[in-house]
């Protein structure tokens, strides 16, 4: 089936963090998507998948995005001034919420957050989220976990302060450690090796929980 092509017009540009910024792009009118979903911004050599992190019924589309260093794309983007245009295809992607009886435990890394903040901004609830980041600046979209999160787990891997309110160490170290033995459902985004090692925790400590992962790298 030939898909779609909108077009989008850059309407503000947000620095995040020092090395992660959000995009709001105009709405073509006639654009749907579930939380969770992303949408493939294209341009002529080039094409590039990017989670929404508004809810389905916000006016713009917002992007949720880390500067890779010698990244292409993303500089680009970086550089875009305001009223720059894109086009794009979508939505894409099944990585959305599925209400049922078990806990869901929601696991990013960097920008994996980006399916979450779409997902809570669209009233999922109850759901404990695990925030993998080096520094506690990455932690985008804090305010917004901590109204809308059952339990909200700032996990930092690098060097901070010794706050209580933070797990120092990777999302692995707690989930293999700290979550409370349970069946789940498990929602993991981010980086591969992250993907990859939590889905062996999960298989060892956590027998007959459900997996649902969306790679972004
Ligand atoms: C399903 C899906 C959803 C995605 N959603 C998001 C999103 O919401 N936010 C977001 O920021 N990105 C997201 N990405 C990643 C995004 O599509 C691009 O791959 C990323 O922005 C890099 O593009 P680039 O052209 O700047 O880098 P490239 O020019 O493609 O790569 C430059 C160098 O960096 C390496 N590299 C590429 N990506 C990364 C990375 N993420 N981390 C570390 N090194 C990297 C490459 O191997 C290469 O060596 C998603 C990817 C997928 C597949």
């Amino acid at each position: 089936m030939k898909q779609q092509i909108y077009t989008c017009e850059l309407q503000q540009s947000t620095r995040l963090s020092a090395g992660t910024f959000e995009l709001a792009l105009s709405r073509p009118r006639d654009f749907t998507f579930q939380p969770g979903q992303r949408i493939r911004l294209l341009d002529r050599y080039r094409e590039r998948d990017y989670s929404l992190v508004n809810a389905p019924a916000d006016s713009s589309l917002r992007l949720c995005i880390r500067r890779v260093p010698a990244g292409s794309f993303t500089a680009s983007l970086h550089a875009a001034a305001t009223g720059s245009r894109f086009q794009f295809s979508g939505p894409h992607g099944y990585f959305v919420f599925r209400s049922t009886s078990r806990p869901a435990v929601f696991v990013a890394t960097g920008t994996g957050i980006a399916p979450f903040a779409s997902m809570a901004r669209a009233k999922t609830r109850g759901f404990t989220l695990l925030h993998g980041v080096k520094s506690p600046d990455d932690l985008y979209y804090a305010d917004l976990f901590h109204a809308t999160a059952g339990t909200y787990v700032p996990c930092i891997s690098g060097k901070a302060s010794t706050a209580a309110r933070w797990f120092h160490g990777r999302v692995t170290g707690y989930v293999e450690k700290e979550l409370p033995p349970g069946t789940y459902d498990f929602y993991l985004c981010g980086r591969t090796e992250m993907i990859r090692d939590v889905t062996w925790l999960i298989d060892e400590h956590f027998p007959d929980s459900n997996v649902y992962s969306e790679i972004f790298f």
